[in-house]
C-alpha cells in the first residue's frame, strides 16, 4: 500500500542540509525536459520538488534520481524561477536526507 502521509517538516529538514529555493518551483517542467535522467511520466527533477513541497517523504525516499544526478546543470538553463531545477546544493541535500 502506498504511503502518502504528509510530513510538514520535510522541506525545512532538507533546507537545513543545504537545499535552497525549492519552494519557489512552479512545476513548469522545463527542468524535466532538459534532464537526461527524466523519461516519460518519470519526470525529474520537477517531481522531486513537488514531493518536497507537499511533504511526501516516503515518495521522496523511494526515488533513486537524487542519488543519480551528476550535476551537469542542464536543468538550470530554462528555469523561470532562477535555476531551482539546477540547485546543486539541493540535490546532495536530498540524497543526504536521513531515512
Ligand atoms: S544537474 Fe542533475 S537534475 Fe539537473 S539536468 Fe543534470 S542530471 Fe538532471
Ligand atoms: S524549471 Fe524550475 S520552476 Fe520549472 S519545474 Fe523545474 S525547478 Fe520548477
Amino acid at each position: 500500500m502506498e504511503n502518502n502521509a504528509v510530513d510538514r517538516n520535510l522541506l525545512d529538514e532538507v533546507k537545513k542540509l543545504g537545499a535552497k529555493d525549492m519552494e519557489l518551483c512552479m512545476q513548469c517542467g522545463n527542468c524535466a525536459a532538459a534532464c537526461p535522467l527524466s523519461s516519460g511520466t518519470n519526470t525529474f527533477p520537477r517531481r522531486i520538488y513537488r514531493y518536497l513541497q507537499l511533504g511526501l517523504k516516503d515518495k521522496l525516499l523511494e526515488s533513486p534520481e537524487p542519488w543519480l544526478c551528476y550535476y551537469c546543470g542542464d536543468c538550470n538553463t530554462d528555469c523561470p524561477r532562477g535555476g531551482t531545477g539546477g540547485n546543486h546544493d539541493g540535490h546532495p541535500a536530498l540524497a543526504d536526507h536521513p531515512v
